[in-house]
């Protein structure tokens, strides 16, 4: 694949958004921007295709930020309301366009989506809601086609464990994005082999049940081998400028906002 691909990561913090709520810690409160971080999300551009990672709560926030005017899909990691509760707010995105956007899932994350979305995904009689596909995806690569025009892209999705929440990541010719993950099994890191660009779940410095730590997520990273690896989901216990420098090289703390090129 030596189509370029162009990726927005458009929010990099864990499931409360940072700065916290109430909170007067040093993070909470530093002035630097790469504190300030919404849930975690990225805009995919590749071959004319706009992929969409997770619509978490900040999404519109997000999508005002960076000028989002098109999404041709969704692909979701799973199901946890930090990465899906958007789902709604994609409603814009087919005023130019009655086509449904479809929404790849993994299959336990596919299921639950149509329990808490029954009105997207199953009732549909209330007028105006999101025209949105559901798609139930297996292990296979899959394509994701340009709404507009003729062109695709290939899509391998990435297998991997959140604590027992089965999760996917994908990869997008030599990127690949895996948040909310502390356990990729021997055949996923296969199917990340030649990755030159990762973006990698690592949530703080102390240990988690669910996440990478930012030590954890450093060994996965050497493991893979990537030119750059950004990590995302950080909780308000990692300071950018403090942990970042701490480091090994072709490792990074991402931020908002950040624009990657592969
Ligand atoms: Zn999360
Ligand atoms: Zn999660």
């Amino acid at each position: 694949m030596g189509d370029p691909v162009r990726v927005t990561l458009l929010g990099t913090g864990t499931s409360t958004g940072i700065p916290v709520i109430g909170c007067d810690c040093r993070v909470c409160q530093s002035r630097d921007p790469r504190d300030v971080r919404t849930r975690c999300s990225a805009l995919v551009e590749a071959n004319g295709v706009s992929i969409l990672i997770d619509a978490g709560p900040d999404f519109r926030s997000q999508a005002l930020r960076e000028g989002l005017t098109h999404i041709d899909a969704v692909l979701i990691t799973h199901h946890h309301f930090d990465h899906v509760v958007g789902l709604d707010d994609l409603r814009p995105f087919f005023f130019q366009n009655r086509a449904p956007i479809p929404c790849f899932a993994p299959p336990e994350t596919e299921e639950i989506l149509r329990r808490k979305f029954d009105y997207i995904f199953e009732d549909r009689s209330y007028p105006g809601v999101p025209n949105l596909s559901l798609v139930r995806l297996g292990e296979s690569p899959f394509t994701v086609e340009s709404r507009g025009s003729d062109s695709g892209v290939t899509v391998t999705p990435i297998p991997a464990r959140h604590g027992s929440t089965p999760v996917y990541g994908y990869r997008v010719g030599d990127f690949a994005y895996l948040t909310d993950t502390n356990h990729i099994p021997p055949a996923s890191m296969d199917l990340l082999d030649g990755v030159q660009v990762l973006v990698l779940d690592a949530l703080r410095r102390a240990p988690h049940a669910t996440h990478f730590s930012l030590d954890e997520a450093v060994a996965v990273s050497r493991e893979v081998g990537a030119r750059e690896t950004w990590f995302v989901h950080m909780t308000h216990s990692v300071l950018h400028a403090e942990e970042d420098a701490e480091l090994p090289a072709g490792v990074k703390l991402a931020y908002d906002g950040l624009k990657l090129g592969i």
